[in-house]
């Protein structure tokens, strides 16, 4: 009871399924303006961001026409592939040099968004048995998956290009790979692959 109002929880039991043992590591990147790109080749929420505008326009209902609009985009995921999903850690996702909001920072979903896609993606693959593994983002849209270099003129707004061996890819795609990439090695940052050529700069 508090001021006379009385507040119950309910907690609900489900069994956990077991932890998938086949299927592949995925890394996914998320932003404003893309919606959620995996590794794998999917591609869901795209069509957020102009919602999103529109609804933070009018300010009633808005979480929770946002939050609705995320779920369809989660349920598009097709995960029967999938056995671990690499994310970035959301704990790096406000953190820029001059403060504030970067350019990196707006072309990301707000931070309250991208948290509840996260809890519901985590719900979802819980329920699935496929593990969700948090890495340290820094550097992933720079860093070239394929030749594993890093050049900071790699990336260029959407487009990734590489100046070392000239693969080329939507930027996301290329960060979702480097975040799979992290699963597979296991390890929290590119700077700690193995032979990591951003050890220097650190
Ligand atoms: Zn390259």
């Amino acid at each position: 009871m508090r001021k006379g109002r009385l507040f119950v929880d309910f907690l609900l039991e489900k069994p956990r399924p077991k932890r998938k043992t086949e299927g592949c590591v995925v890394g996914m990147d998320s932003n404003y303006v893309n919606g959620l790109v995996f590794s794998d080749g999917q591609q869901v929420g795209h069509e957020l961001v102009e919602t999103v505008r529109k609804f933070s326009k009018r300010k009633k209902r808005t979480h929770a026409e946002i939050k609705s609009r995320i779920d369809q985009a989660m349920k598009q995921i097709d995960f029967s592939g999938i056995r671990v999903l690499v994310i970035e850690n959301l704990k790096h996702v406000k953190r820029g040099k001059r403060g504030t909001f970067s350019r990196t920072h707006n072309r990301r979903l707000s931070h309250w968004q991208y948290a509840y896609a996260v809890d519901l993606l985590q719900r979802y693959y819980e329920e699935h048995g496929v593990r969700l593994e948090r890495k340290n983002p820094a550097y992933t849209s720079q860093y070239c998956h394929k030749c594993r270099r890093w050049d900071r003129r790699n990336r260029s707004g959407d487009r990734f290009r590489c100046m070392h061996c000239g693969y080329t890819a939507h930027a996301d795609r290329n960060a979702a790979y480097n975040l799979e990439l992290l699963g597979l090695a296991g390890v929290y940052g590119l700077r700690s692959l193995p032979n990591s050529e951003l050890q220097r700069f650190e």
